[in-house]
């Protein structure tokens, strides 16, 4: 069979709590259809030539922490970027790894419906950054369309259940207010979204 690859920017290993529960390992990939206007990669995702890894070559190097993440409920975590533009790639992956790891992705959910279907069957956790919830906020933060954001998001919790989905509301700053972010949650949460995490973009 013809390997899929992936476009990888960097393992970042280790990690506790911030990519999902237990040790995870980080794994950033190129390319995103959106253009926020404080995103820290922006430069990376644009100039950087990813080095292509299939996932037999990703496996190996994130092998060595099998034992953390079996003990710890942890595993890997596709980020980005984009990381559901590589959803073939990601279904291959957990073809790949053993079961016990969670294979989970960092989304924005800014991608054809498609690609999200596909991730459903191999993602055990979606840790997704919806940006705001009012569209004229969203659509000059990222430039994209906060509409086709929500109707994955809806498709995902149908899917998925609450349970598998986490969806992280920040404050951005000059963006967005206090009072923007709280009607951002209770929109969420009237979507059926449980697992809410509110935080703040630090602007560097
Ligand atoms: S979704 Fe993330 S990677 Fe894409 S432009 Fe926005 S901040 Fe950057």
């Amino acid at each position: 069979m013809n390997e899929p690859t992936y476009p990888l920017l960097s393992v970042a290993r280790l990690r506790m709590g911030t990519d999902g529960e237990g040790v995870t390992s980080l794994v950033a990939g190129a390319g995103c259809p959106l253009r926020c206007r404080w995103c820290i990669n922006a430069r990376m995702l644009r100039e950087a030539p990813a080095e292509r890894v299939t996932a037999p070559e990703l496996l190996e190097r994130v092998r060595a922490d099998d034992l953390y993440y079996r003990a710890t409920g942890g595993g890997v975590t596709f980020g980005g970027g984009e990381s559901l533009l590589h959803a073939g790639f990601i279904s291959r992956f957990r073809e790949l790894c053993p079961p016990e790891w969670k294979v989970r992705a960092e989304t924005s959910l800014a991608v054809p419906p498609e690609l999200l279907e596909e991730a459903l069957t191999s993602v055990d956790g979606f840790i997704v950054d919806c940006k705001d919830m009012d569209p004229e906020l969203y659509r000059r933060y990222t430039g994209g369309d906060a509409a086709l954001m929500q109707r994955n998001l809806k498709r995902l919790l149908e899917a998925a259940g609450p349970e598998r989905v986490t969806v992280r509301v920040p404050l951005i700053p000059e963006f967005n207010t206090p009072e923007d972010r709280e009607r951002s949650a209770e929109r969420l949460r009237a979507m059926g979204v449980t697992r809410l995490d509110l935080f703040e973009y630090v602007k560097r």
